[in-house]
């Protein structure tokens, strides 16, 4: 029986496990290895942040969701690879394997910056449950006590779909209560304007976002890096300082200890088009683990965001591999990424959708409409049906 080891209980970690399960059935041995025992609906913390879910609208248990599929868990931190000897280990196990998938996500890089992050500095942050439910604190202490709100990436970032998504909420939000004329709202990136999302834009996805940013009243820095942060005073590397009662600024990203040896300089995880290591052929990589090079060289630098789209693509495309593989049958053509996301807008929200990512393009969209937040909504509520019922296999 093939003994399949998966890092991480996420997006790619849980899309991986139950496709190998219901691929290979009794002829795999499916492990799961997570230092967090929740699921966490990700593209949801926005909406946790503004007051409209709580932690558990949007929060499944891994072990639970696993155990009825015969997949089982291990509830720690991978501490180390060793890949030549197909091997993981944590702080208490020694675990050998014969495919190992990795879907360890990001390691928020707070360290780069000084004063950024809501541990040990003075921003918050939108990227994991718990510095959301920091974050939705900071909102509410904002409406007691208005000043101006600083949103935005800093260098080296590849996620920046949630800071646009709570510019225009807290923009609709602040509206709704008449405090928008109390509550300055600054947009500050490292993207060389806004709309490139780290993707080279998204055809008119420039004048897209600038139209939609003056219709609010949204003020743009874009093409800079962040010096450091201070006590409610952000300081670009040009010399600007701005000041702030609430800033949210998205992180640079590397790839976790554990698996960034294995990685380039960054440690994201290089692969060919089957996501598996371009050195160790039974180790694949997915999700914001693997690297993919960006489309074209910043000022500043930017990475190229791998969506909750794109990871499930990439995790099914790793698990048909490895069962091919292991069948001794053709392995399955992988196809171009492509990527479909909708960016909520407070009162609307935006379709975009790009095939392949990276231009140039076979088709490329963006555009606006309200029955955008209604499939927003509804596609949050299937998702977490469809992975507390283990159905990845569904669209
Ligand atoms: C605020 C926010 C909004 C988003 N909005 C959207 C959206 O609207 N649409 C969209 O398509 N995508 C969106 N995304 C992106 C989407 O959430 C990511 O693409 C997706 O989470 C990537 O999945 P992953 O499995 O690669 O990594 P992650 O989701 O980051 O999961 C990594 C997993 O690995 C575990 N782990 C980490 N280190 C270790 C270790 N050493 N050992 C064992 N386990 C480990 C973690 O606990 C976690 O379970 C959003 C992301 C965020 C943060």
């Amino acid at each position: 029986m093939a003994k399949i080891v998966i890092l991480g209980g996420s997006f790619g970690g849980l899309t991986a496990a139950f496709e190998l399960k219901r691929l290979l059935g009794k002829s795999g041995e499916v492990t799961v290895i997570s230092d967090d025992e929740r699921f966490v609906f990700l593209p949801s913390l926005p909406w946790l942040i503004m007051g409209y879910r709580s932690p558990e609208d949007i929060t499944l248990n891994v072990s639970e969701i696993l155990k009825p599929k015969g997949i089982d868990f291990i509830n720690e931190a991978a501490t180390k690879i060793e890949p030549d000897k197909s091997k993981v280990f944590t702080a208490t196990k020694e675990i050998p394997f014969d495919y190992l998938v990795i879907a360890t996500g990001p390691r928020l890089s707070f360290e780069e910056i000084p004063g950024l992050g809501p541990d040990k500095g003075y921003t918050d942050c939108t990227f994991t449950l718990d510095h959301a439910v920091k974050t939705n604190l900071s909102w509410e202490k904002l409406l007691k006590d208005p000043g101006p709100v600083i949103l935005g990436s800093a260098q080296g970032v590849s996620c920046f779909g949630p800071a646009y998504e709570l510019a225009f909420e807290m923009h609709n939000e602040l509206k709704k209560r008449k405090m928008r004329h109390r509550i300055p709202i600054l947009y500050v990136t490292s993207e060389p304007y806004a709309g490139h999302m780290g993707v080279g834009g998204l055809k008119n996805s420039k004048r897209f976002i600038e139209d939609e940013f003056a219709e609010r009243e949204i003020k743009v820095i874009a093409n800079q890096s962040i010096e450091e942060v201070i006590p409610n005073e952000v300081r670009l590397k040009d010399g600007t300082r701005l000041p702030f009662k609430l800033a949210m600024i998205a992180p640079p990203f590397k790839g976790v200890p554990a698996v960034a040896p294995l990685g380039n300089p960054r440690g994201f995880i290089p692969t060919d088009k089957n996501y598996r290591h371009t050195k160790y052929p039974n180790i694949f990589a997915v999700g914001v683990a693997m690297a993919i090079a960006p489309p074209e060289p910043t000022p500043v630098p930017t990475g190229v965001p791998k969506t909750g789209f794109m990871t499930v693509t990439m995790a099914k495309t790793a698990a048909a591999t490895i069962t091919a593989e292991i069948r001794n049958e053709p392995l399955p053509s992988a196809e171009e990424l492509s990527v479909v996301c909708l960016m909520d807008m407070g009162d609307t929200a935006a379709l975009m959708k790009a095939y392949p990512v990276l231009p140039p393009r076979q088709e490329a969209v963006i555009k606006g409409g309200v029955h955008y937040k209604w499939l927003k909504i509804a596609f949050e509520r299937y998702f977490l049906w469809k992975i507390r019922n283990g159905l990845t296999n569904l669209p």
